[in-house]
């Protein structure tokens, strides 16, 4: 660095080689500010100290090779391939990329290139799709272990690498103290600050053993680090959310049992417990806030609807906030469904109402108009107010984060006083974990199901004999049962490995001509995609070819099979999630996982656990066992914690007993090191969002 360069923490842009466009990219990786990017730790490193021989590969091995380019061809059409053929010792290996191929520009004809990946073997075609390549200049020069950055092919890897290489420079240059004193990482055993940075981004070990034992000492230091941030975090809304009040609340015991008396089934005692849980805090003076922990299909919904009942019947409003659109319609008819006998104006507040709608429904709000709203993201926004907000429910709060879902704790609108907040959440976490996640929150577990379900029959099938479900298809859809048929990606274009979703309803059309198949996919507008869904639970559809769009909340329980092409590529609590889109009434339910030749032995294991096992927390138990510890893509992959920059479900599990131990410390730091580590890990200080 020859210049003097100040680096502003919030602004990307001063970063050398940054301007509007790599800053979206970086934005869309989670990365805001340049603290982030230094946190932005590597999934993987590859040892590249091996090169693999060309004599001894199998189809579906994980290879290393260098070579030469002879032959570079870009394909014409709508989607363009590059297509490169390699030498290697006089063997040639043909190389695909087929998105953004523009990043390979820089490949030329004679380049020598180191290149990673899976190789697959059709016939006499070596194939390798979206390697890791690199051109080689000087091969002694070349780094034995590279850090894997996972950037969803949104940026390439050098330029990550060198935006961080640069951060990490300007850090070392400045020798900022470490946050934690040594008796401090002496008693966690962690390394410092820098040390640990460094063995992330740039190992510089030959020996891959020693570069990855390093790196997962130095990994753990920043998992803790957001560990022990959350846990001061947690520790701040509790001293902070126990002063506010909240409205009162008349509790009427025997409005309340007429109401649920109402309802067409009896709640479950786990239900009925919950209820009584939160009776009792709304009775108090001040606002609680509740996590609703319980499995797919368990009915926390209406155990928050009930809560929205005493709310309501108090005179108060509630507010609902749900993931995604789809959620929003759902959960509008459910309640206008189970309220039909009361007076409660309902309404959704959605990003693509018109002007003159968003403003009559954010005036109602304010008001009073309305006594329970529905929204998405939409309904965070400071600018609405409510009359007299009694309570927020938070559905799915993991696809929320920690700022948003935080901005409805304080207290909004023109009174001092907050709402009660409930959170519901069906990631299968252990208990004791919850307790330490989420402390100072209240905290309730629904364990039982409706009594009317089912164990929904699981099935592996290989998808050459897919042919043996479709009898049972026609079955149940002459019973005017409804299907999922989910498919990992949406065309072929994106991958010819993959079902998809046009390739597999065309097939499905073919088949069933006489069965309305509808397709669903994140590429849809939200209107479309209401009416589809619509569609399905009410209306002619009888099949839905999908992507996981549906992987979360919808309840549609005429739905009784779902089928999973290529089930192997999903993580076992998304299969899950994915299951309980089924079975949820007293009717026989089925779920299909198929999957080709391919399949590895773990594969199958994890899918025999989905079989074997109808619990979310059981399947969570025995994804860790075949997966392992330390399998940091696998666990990324099962995204349990997707609302943490870095911990995983498996470093909760390996941590919890030093973080309990250590709670004491961690209350006696210094308000310096606190305050320092909440800036580091918990973005909304920094003003990303305003809320
Ligand atoms: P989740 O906990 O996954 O959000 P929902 O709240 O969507 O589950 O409930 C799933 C389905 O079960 C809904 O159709 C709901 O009406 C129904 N349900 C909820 N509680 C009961 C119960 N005690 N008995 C029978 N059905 C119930
Ligand atoms: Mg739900």
């Amino acid at each position: 660095m020859s210049k003097q360069i100040i680096l502003e923490d919030k602004i990307l842009e001063s970063l050398p080689g940054v301007g509007n466009a790599t800053r979206s990219k970086l934005n869309s990786l989670g990365i805001f500010r340049i603290t982030d990017l230094l946190l932005f730790l590597p999934h993987q490193l590859i040892d590249k100290s091996i090169v693999s021989e060309m004599d001894s590969i199998q189809s579906g091995d994980n290879c290393l090779f260098i070579g030469v380019i002879e032959k570079i061809v870009i394909t014409r059409g709508f989607k363009k391939n590059l297509i490169l053929t390699i030498n290697i010792k006089n063997k040639r290996i043909r190389v695909r990329f087929m998105h953004k191929i523009i990043i390979y520009k820089y490949l030329k004809v004679k380049d020598r290139v180191r290149f990673s990946g899976t190789i697959y073997i059709k016939g006499s075609v070596v194939e390798m799709i979206h390697p890791e390549i690199e051109v080689v200049i000087d091969e002694r020069a070349l780094e034995k272990v590279i850090p894997l950055y996972n950037t969803k092919r949104i940026l390439g890897q050098k330029k990550i690498r060198k935006l961080i290489k640069f951060v990490l420079d300007y850090v070392i240059k400045k020798k900022s103290d470490d946050i934690f004193d040594n008796k401090f990482l002496k008693f966690i055993n962690a390394p410092n600050y820098i040390e640990a940075l460094q063995a992330c981004h740039t190992p510089v070990d030959d020996n891959y053993d020693h570069a990855i034992t390093k790196f997962e000492y130095s990994r753990r230091r920043f998992v803790l680090e957001e560990l022990i941030s959350r846990n001061i975090r947690f520790e701040k809304i509790k001293a902070e959310s126990s002063k506010n009040v909240s409205y009162s609340f008349e509790l009427s015991r025997s409005r309340i049992s007429e109401f649920i008396q109402s309802l067409s089934f009896k709640l479950t005692n786990s239900q009925s417990l919950a209820v009584d849980e939160i009776i009792e805090k709304f009775g108090g003076e001040f606002a609680s806030t509740r996590l609703i922990q319980g499995d797919v299909g368990c009915g926390k919904t209406i155990v928050s609807a009930i809560a929205a009942f005493l709310s309501f019947d108090s005179g108060l409003q509630t507010a609902f906030l749900a993931p995604t659109e789809i959620l929003v319609d759902q959960h509008v008819s459910y309640l206008k469904k189970i309220f039909s006998n009361y007076d409660i104006n309902i309404v959704t507040l959605k990003n693509n109402l018109k002007k003159i709608e968003k403003d009559r429904v954010i005036d109602n709000l304010k008001n009073g108009k309305i006594d329970i709203v529905v929204g998405t993201h939409s309904l965070i926004n400071a600018n609405i107010q409510f009359h007299k907000l009694g309570l927020c429910v938070i559905d799915e709060q993991h696809k929320f984060g920690i700022n948003q879902r935080l901005s409805f704790s304080g207290s909004r609108g023109k009174s001092n006083i907050a709402p009660h907040v409930i959170y519901l959440s069906a990631t299968p976490i252990p208990r004791s974990l919850s307790l330490v996640l989420y402390q100072g929150l209240d905290y309730t577990r629904i364990t039982e199901k409706p009594k009317n379900r089912q164990n929904i029959i699981t099935e592996l099938i290989h998808s050459q004999n897919r042919r043996n479900i479709f009898s049972k298809i026609k079955n149940l859809v002459s019973k005017k049962e409804k299907i999922f048929w989910v498919c990992p990606s949406i065309s072929s274009e994106n991958s010819t490995e993959l079902e998809s979703v046009y390739k597999t309803s065309e097939i499905l059309n073919k088949e069933f001509k006489d069965f309305n198949i509808g397709i669903l996919h994140g590429q849809l507008d939200e209107q479309e995609s209401d009416s589809i869904i619509n569609n399905l639970r009410d209306g002619s559809l009888d099949i839905l070819v999908c992507t996981t769009v549906i992987e979360v909340g919808i309840d549609i329980p005429d739905a009784t099979c779902i089928v999973i092409e290529d089930a192997n590529r999903f993580g076992l609590s998304q299969l899950h999630q994915l299951r309980g889109r089924v079975g949820r009434s007293d009717k026989e339910s089925y779920c299909y996982l198929l999957h080709k030749d391919e399949i590895t032995e773990q594969s199958k294991a994890r899918l025999s656990a989905i079989r074997e096992n109808q619990d979310g927390f059981k399947v969570a138990e025995r994804d860790l066992a075949i997966r392992g510890s330390g399998d940091y893509l696998g666990s990324r992959q099962s995204g349990y914690l997707n609302n943490y920059k870095l911990a995983t479900m498996d470093d909760f599990i390996n941590n919890l007993d030093l973080i309990q131990e250590i709670s004491p410390m961690i209350k006696k730091l210094p308000d310096d090191t606190k305050e320092k580590l909440l800036r580091r890990w918990d973005e909304s200080i920094s003003d990303k969002l305003v809320l």
